[in-house]
Formats: structure tokens, C-alpha cells, sequence
């Protein structure tokens, strides 16, 4: 494989690309928006500068990783040569199937189509196209660059030949793939949510505030960041939509969302994003905190 295509150049668009261009391959980052490319781009090359200046990569891998990237508001110029796609487009089922539509008819034959979705069925997404052993779900982990876990999850057709390919290219990028089978939430999601959804009851419920529960996690169980600061980093509409997914999914109330989180998803609070969630981030500072926090 040389050339990929990544579609959304967003928050996890852009790492991917990164990681691909990084590791020598021909990147086309595909956006319906100028604006999201120029921004990709920037980010990239912010975050280029950051390993640099810690020593990681050399000022020749920088600009190797820059020339490998094209940017596309076209995604039949974008798409026409690649051997992969990696979908990375907003969290929509009627998009995402609308998208992979449009890339069977776009893409060369021999060409693997990969969705980054968090939750969105594989196996469904795979039925839009004529090709569903040809479809498959790569899961990379946010902040792309520096998270090592790529989650494959077969859809119901996924042959075994494209499995392990996109195993053996994960490995080429630095990182470790899982392979897991698609269900709702599939493995990461499914055991995430529900824990980050039981530190809301927990909150919900009075029995402790926001720092207390968060400083139970991360002293008591080791983990680098509490569950409802990580719920705040990731967005908490994203962590609404993924329970929902899983509530509708398997029709078991064990997964439904607590209702402080519905009400504050009403509400607009989001977390870093709008500058307030569980926590208040409206000195933009304190979200740099966060997301430091997290990349260390
Ligand atoms: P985002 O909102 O940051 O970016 C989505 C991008 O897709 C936007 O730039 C948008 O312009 C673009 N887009 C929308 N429609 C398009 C189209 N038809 N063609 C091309 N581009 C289009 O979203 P994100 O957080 O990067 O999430 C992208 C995907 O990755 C989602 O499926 C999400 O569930 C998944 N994901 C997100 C995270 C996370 O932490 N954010 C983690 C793992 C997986």
C-alpha cells in the first residue's frame, strides 16, 4: 500500500493523516471544508513542531511528513488512486453510508475502505458498498499521534485476507492493533462508556462531588485521567451518542444514558469544547492543562 485517503480532516482526520504521512505514505486529506483543511494542516504541523522541539523527529522527517500530505475538497480527485481509505467524517450513520456509497463507485476495485467510527455498525456500513469483505473498521484513539492502540473490528463480511492486512499496516505505523468483532461500542466503547456513565450516577446520586470521584479513579485505579474529566474531553454529546448507540443497540438499560448527562448535552455543556462541562475550562489555559494532561 502507498497511497491512502483519509475523509474529515477534523480532530482525528488530521492525526491520521499525520501517523500515515509520518511513516512514509502518501497522504490525500479529504474535507468538504476548506476551512477544516487549512486547519488540519495547521495542526499537523503544530504538533510536527512539538516532537521536534522534544527531540523525537528530525527537521528532514518533518518536512518528509509535509510533503507527503495533499490536501482534497473533491473526493473523486482525492480518492481515485488509493489503495486505502480511512474514514474519519462527523460521527453520522446516514453520512458515513451515504459516504462509503460514494467511495464504492469512486475508489479502484482492489481498494480497502476503513471507517474510523466510534460506534456506527461495521457490518452496516459494509452494506452500502458492493465490496463489504473489503470494509472494516480502524479505530484510532485520540490524540492519534501519541495514543499506540488501533482497535480492527471486522464487520459480519470482513474477509480474512484484508484483516490482516490492516493489522500488519497498523504495525507499520508504530501502532498495536486489537482485533475485535462488530457489535455496539465494540470493545474500547463498551467497556468505557458504561464506567464513565456510572461516575455520572455516582455524581447524579450525591454520593460525592466532581473531584472527589474523578481523585478516586486516578489514585485508586491508576488511571491518568478521571472519568469525568475524560468524559469532558472527549465531548460529552460524543459520549451521549455512543450510549445511546449501545442502549438502542442491545435494548438493555444497563446502558442508558444517566440523565444529568442528557440534561447537560441539552444544555450546550460539552466539556472542553464550549469551555464547560464537568469542569470549567473558560480560561482557555486550563483546556491546554487538559489536553497536556492527557498527551503526557
Ligand atoms: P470532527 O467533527 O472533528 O471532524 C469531522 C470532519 O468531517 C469535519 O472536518 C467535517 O467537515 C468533515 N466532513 C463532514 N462531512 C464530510 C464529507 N461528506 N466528506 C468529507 N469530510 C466531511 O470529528 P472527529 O472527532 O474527528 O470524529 C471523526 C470520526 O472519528 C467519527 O466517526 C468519530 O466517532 C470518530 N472518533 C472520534 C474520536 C474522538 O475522540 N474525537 C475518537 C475515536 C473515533
Amino acid at each position: 500500500m502507498k497511497q491512502i485517503a483519509v475523509i474529515g480532516a477534523g480532530t482525528m482526520g488530521n492525526g491520521i493523516a499525520h501517523v500515515f504521512a509520518q511513516s512514509g505514505f502518501r497522504v490525500n486529506l479529504v474535507d468538504i471544508s476548506e476551512k477544516a483543511l487549512e486547519k488540519g494542516v495547521q495542526t499537523i504541523e503544530k504538533n510536527l513542531d512539538r516532537m521536534l522541539a522534544k527531540e523525537r523527529i528530525s527537521a528532514q522527517d518533518k518536512e518528509s511528513t509535509l510533503q507527503n500530505l495533499s490536501t482534497f475538497t473533491d473526493m473523486s480527485a482525492g480518492v481515485e488512486k488509493a489503495d486505502l481509505v480511512v474514514e474519519a467524517a462527523t460521527e453520522n450513520t446516514e453520512l458515513k453510508l451515504q459516504i462509503f456509497s460514494n467511495l464504492d463507485t469512486l475508489c479502484p476495485k482492489d481498494c480497502i475502505l476503513a471507517t474510523n467510527t466510534s460506534s456506527i455498525s461495521i457490518t452496516q456500513i459494509a452494506a452500502a458498498t458492493s465490496r463489504p469483505e473489503q470494509v472494516i473498521g480502524m479505530h484510532f484513539m485520540n490524540p492519534v499521534p501519541i495514543m499506540k492502540l488501533v482497535e480492527i473490528i471486522r464487520g459480519y463480511s470482513t474477509s480474512d485476507e484484508v484483516t490482516n492486512r490492516i493489522m500488519e499496516l497498523s504495525r507499520k505505523l508504530g501502532k498495536t492493533p486489537t482485533e475485535v468483532n462488530d457489535y455496539p461500542g465494540f470493545v474500547a466503547n463498551r467497556i468505557l462508556m458504561p464506567m464513565i456513565n456510572e461516575a455520572m450516577e455516582t455524581l447524579f446520586h450525591g454520593v460525592a462531588g466532581v473531584a472527589e470521584i474523578d481523585t478516586v479513579m486516578k489514585l485508586g485505579m491508576a488511571h491518568p485521567m478521571g472519568p469525568l474529566q475524560l468524559a469532558d474531553f472527549i465531548g460529552l454529546d460524543v459520549c451521549l451518542s455512543i450510549l445511546n448507540v449501545m442502549f438502542d443497540g442491545f435494548k438493555d438499560p444497563k446502558y442508558a444514558p444517566c440523565p444529568l448527562l442528557v440534561n447537560m448535552v441539552a444544555a450546550g455543556k460539552l466539556g472542553v469544547k464550549t469551555g464547560e462541562g464537568f469542569y470549567d475550562y473558560s480560561g482557555s489555559s486550563k483546556a491546554e492543562k487538559v489536553a497536556a494532561q492527557f498527551s503526557e
